[in-house]
């Protein structure tokens, strides 16, 4: 993808299903990173699929949409619910409006859910190139420029990280592919 364009931010992701499956690496990415390091993050992005997480989120995210519209419909036949807002109750595009405006403000208080379980796949990806490069230094590089380049925070607290990080923080992912190097190392005898 031509990102120079626009930014000088690099990055790579992993899109679509069925025949429209798309591993997309940024022309920055590319200029910035040596041979095995995209091999990592290649390998990283494969992992996503392997491991079937856009399915997954999207089966997930169905569940959730099915969840709120039943939310909504419980809340649009509540009297309390239009008074609340001091309107007459029984008028659906009141109830409509209301949703609308008020969406965003809802969902926000789920996205540390989300954020948690986006979290636990980029660990799975990681462990998938970790298996798949049989070393974790290529991605461990990888991600240390990436975080140099786009000027990531490296200690971001706890809870704002909960709010608003999908990915887990570059400390994050090292210790992680540290730790399975430690015990892959353990195993062989
Ligand atoms: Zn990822």
């Amino acid at each position: 993808m031509d990102g120079s364009k626009r930014s000088r931010h690099s990055n790579a992701f992993f899109t679509g299903f069925g025949g429209f499956r798309k591993i997309v690496l940024f022309d920055t990415l590319v200029e910035q990173l040596g041979e095995p390091e995209l091999e990592a993050v290649l390998a990283h992005e494969i992992g996503h699929f392997k491991k079937k997480h856009i399915p997954k989120m999207l089966i997930m995210s169905a569940v959730g949409s099915l969840a709120g519209f039943y939310v909504v419909a419980a809340l649009a036949k509540q009297e309390w619910f239009y008074r609340g807002f001091g309107f007459e109750p029984g008028n659906l595009a009141v109830a409509l409006l209301l949703f609308g405006l008020l969406f965003s403000l809802v969902t926000f208080w789920f996205s540390p859910i989300a954020h948690w379980w986006s979290r636990r796949y980029e660990y799975q990806a990681d462990d998938f190139a970790a298996q798949a490069m049989n070393e974790a230094n290529s991605l461990i590089n990888a991600l240390r420029k990436l975080n140099e380049k786009n000027l990531s925070n490296l200690t971001p607290h706890r809870i704002y990280s909960a709010f608003y990080y999908s990915h887990p923080t570059l400390l994050e992912r090292e210790q992680a592919l540290h730790m399975r190097n430690i015990v892959s190392a353990g195993t062989i005898h």
